[in-house]
Formats: structure tokens, sequence, C-alpha cells
């Protein structure tokens, strides 16, 4: 067991030097000590002060001055980019050190190195499969909650956010499929939160960062089930990085057009679960990130040829691409699952939307409802979803303790 103390990169450099060693050179893999230290000081000064928290103001943001200052000192709010090139000059390890902004939505080249927290959890605290793949996470969470006394309703869809005082007081309960009620003292709602106020808030505008923010890239997605088995030297994650490294960003980002040559992941779960699979078979996961709904791509007319492209240059790599089954899922089906813009990325993490600048998980307006989840603190992925939950429920705390002294 590790203590407070103790460093995860005690574990990990050795590990990756000899890995560096070998992949660029020895200069290099010196090098990663160093990093690895500045990368663990860096979690350690946002964690608790800056993700595991809750915003009432802008001002919580300088409250912890202590980590506040030790976040400038080591470098922060410097651009991502160059902050990792100061410790690697190999533009490889630039770029696998950094790419990692890209799950927040934002290129090396515009986001700070605060973001480089991800690249921390990435490449030192590591990346993990649960067993069954990633659905045992929710079944895991959903049989940990039944076993606390809640009752789970699947295929109910909320379809109201119940009110008191004619739809302005607090929250009472929710309604289900349009016509069941059910009574509660507090809500917690996960759906993405500008669709939430949207479809389910009536009359409560979403905060202005949420309607007029700048969303993350979104993807398209090709799930298969394909006949034969990929080439030998495959591992679970693979990344084919395109050589246009920031064209391929500014394409995403800026211009809303696909990567002239694309970046793409090819996951291969069959890989590590037997029975996800038959014999002689494997399963297919590549994801491409594509922009958002904001962009200029008519997905509507536009899916099959980029389709075609992606399974001609997965094809190309080695992959074995003749289908049994598939699923695709571009912007357009985002939005249609409830995701704002066509992103299951949420609002990028630009500075000016995090932490106390992002949708808050209360809202003054509606007392009794607690936002979960990509879109409000602190942000996207899984782990920062199940750190909005742990929020959330602070807050419930609160709110049961205000009312209980009523
Ligand atoms: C292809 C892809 C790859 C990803 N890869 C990674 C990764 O490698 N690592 C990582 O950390 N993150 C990854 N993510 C991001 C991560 O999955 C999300 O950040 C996270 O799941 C968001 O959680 P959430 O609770 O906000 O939303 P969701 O997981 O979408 O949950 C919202 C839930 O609310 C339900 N809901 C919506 N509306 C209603 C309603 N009206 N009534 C009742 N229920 C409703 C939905 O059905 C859904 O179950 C990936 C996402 C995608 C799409």
């Amino acid at each position: 067991m590790k203590t407070a103390a103790s460093s995860s990169c005690d574990t990990v450099v050795k590990q990756w030097q000899k890995r560096l060693r070998r992949f660029s050179n020895k200069v290099e893999a010196a090098s990663f000590h160093k990093f690895c230290s500045w990368l663990e000081d860096l979690y350690r000064a946002e964690m608790n002060s800056f993700i595991d928290t809750n915003f009432d103001s802008p001002l919580d943001l300088v409250r912890p001055w202590r980590d506040g200052l030790r976040l400038v000192q080591m470098g922060a709010f410097r651009k991502l980019d160059k902050k990792i090139g100061s410790f690697f000059r190999d533009d490889r390890l630039q770029r696998i050190f950094s790419f990692q902004s890209m799950y927040a939505g934002l290129a090396p080249y515009e986001a700070l190195s605060l973001y480089a927290v991800i690249t921390y959890m990435d490449s030192v605290e590591g990346v993990y499969f649960p067993e069954g793949g990633m659905h045992a996470m929710a079944t895991g969470l959903a049989n940990a909650v039944t076993k606390a006394g809640v009752q789970i309703r699947y295929d109910s869809p909320v379809t109201r956010i119940l009110r008191s005082a004619g739809s302005r007081g607090a929250v009472v309960g929710v309604e289900l499929g349009g016509s069941e009620r059910v009574v509660a003292d507090a809500v917690v709602c996960n759906p993405d939160l500008p669709v939430a106020y949207r479809t389910l808030l009536g009359g409560v505008d979403a905060p202005r960062v949420a309607r007029t923010g700048k969303y993350s890239p979104s993807c398209l997605l090709w799930i298969a089930g394909v006949k034969g088995m990929p080439p030998a030297n495959a591992a679970h994650h693979n990344i084919h990085f395109g050589r246009d490294w920031n064209g391929a960003f500014k394409a995403l980002i800026e211009d809303g057009v696909r990567m002239p040559d694309p970046s793409i992941l090819v996951t291969l779960h069959s890989l590590d679960t037997q029975g996800l699979a038959p014999d002689g078979h494997s399963s297919l996961y590549v994801l491409e990130p594509t922009p958002n709904l904001d962009g200029k791509i008519d997905w509507s007319r536009e899916r099959d040829r980029i389709m075609g492209d992606i399974r001609e240059r997965v094809g190309r790599l080695g992959y074995p691409t003749d289908v049994v089954v598939e699923r695709i899922y571009d912007p357009l089906d985002w939005e249609r699952l409830g995701m704002e813009r066509g992103t299951p990325f949420a609002l990028a993490h630009t500075f000016r939307q995090t932490g106390p600048f992002r949708p808050n998980n209360i809202d003054k307006r509606v007392p009794g409802l607690f936002f979960v989840g990509s879109s409000t603190v602190p942000g996207v992925g899984v782990p920062m979803v199940l750190v909005s939950g742990k929020l959330a429920a602070r807050r419930i705390g609160d709110y049961a303790a205000i009312r209980g002294g009523r």
C-alpha cells in the first residue's frame, strides 16, 4: 500500500527509463526522473486544492495560496508544449507526454501545463482495464449502491425536474416517462448539463458558459467484431499519430474540419479478456477525433466516406477488418444520445471553463438540485466524473444540514 508520502515515480521511473533508452536515447531516459517528480508535484498541488473541491467563487482559486504559489513556481501556467519541451528534446517524446491535453479538448500549444496532470495519471499512475470491460465499472457501482439500499430504475427516463412554488422553488422530485412522479428532497442530475437545463428545467437558462462556451472536439467511433487476429506486436491500446502535429489540432479545434492526416486510437479489448470475441476473431474499437457539430462537416453526407477511409487505414496498419458485426457513432449520434454539440467530451477545459468558471454543481435558482458528470466540476473523463459524484455528495450534506437546521 502507498503512504501519503510515498512516490509513484519510485515505482515507474526505472521501467520508463529502460523503455526510453530503447526508444530514444540515454539523455532523454535520464530526464524522465526529473519530469516524473515534476508531474507528481503538480498532481499533489492540484488534486486537493483545485480538483477534489467545490467552488463557490473565483476567489476559491487563490485561497489555497500555498498550492497556488507552488503551481506558479513550477511553471504550471506556461504552455504545455513548451514545458514538456523543457524536459525532452526528442519531439516524439514531447508528443507522447503532451497529447493528453486532447482529453481535455485542448491542443498542447494552447493548453496550460496544469493539464499535464492527465499525463501524470496516464503515464505514472497507469491505465487500468477493468476485468470484463468498462461496463464492469458501471455494474460494480450499481452493485455497491444497491447493497447500500438504493433502488435503481432502468429504462425510466426523467422527463422533468419537479419544483415547488409554481416551478420556481426547491426541487420536490422528478417526473418519469411523462407521467409518474417520484418525490425527493434532492435531485442529482447526470444528463449533459446544458441539455438538462433545456429539456428538464423548462424556464431556467443554463449558465452562460454552457450556452456560449467552447466545446471539446468529438469523435467518430467504430466498434466491430472482426474475423482474424491483430498483428503480433499490437497492444491493448494503440495510438497511430498522424505526421502533421500542430496542423491536426488546428484543423480539429480551430478550423472545424477533419485532420489532414488523422491520428487514431485502436483498442483491442479482446486481447486481454477471453470471451469478448470467439476463437480466431477479435474486437476492434477505433476512434478518430473529429470536430463537434460546431464544425464544418456535414455528417449526414460525409460519414460513409470518412468511415471508408478509416476502414482502409486500419487495414493498412495490419489489423483485421473482415466485419462480422459493427456499430458506428458519429457526432450526430452523440447528439441523439443527449450530448451537447454532438460531443461526448463536454465543454473544453480552457482556463475560463475550468474550476469556478465551469458550470457549477449547484444553481442558487434551483435549491435541491445537484449536478454530476463531465459538464460540471471538476470535468471530463471517468476519474473526474467519479470525483464529481463525491463533490455533489458533499453539497447534498451541506444542503441537508441547512434544511435540518431550519
Ligand atoms: C468513445 C469514448 C471514449 C472515451 N474514452 C475515455 C477514456 O479512455 N478515459 C476516460 O476517462 N474517459 C473517456 N471517455 C469520457 C467518459 O466516458 C466521459 O467523460 C464520462 O462517461 C462522462 O460521464 P457522465 O456521467 O457525465 O455522462 P454519461 O456517462 O453519458 O452518463 C449520463 C447518464 O445519464 C443518462 N441520462 C441522460 N438523460 C437522462 C434522462 N432524461 N433520464 C434518465 N437518465 C438519463 C444517460 O443514459 C447516461 O447513462 C470516453 C468517452 C467516449 C464516448
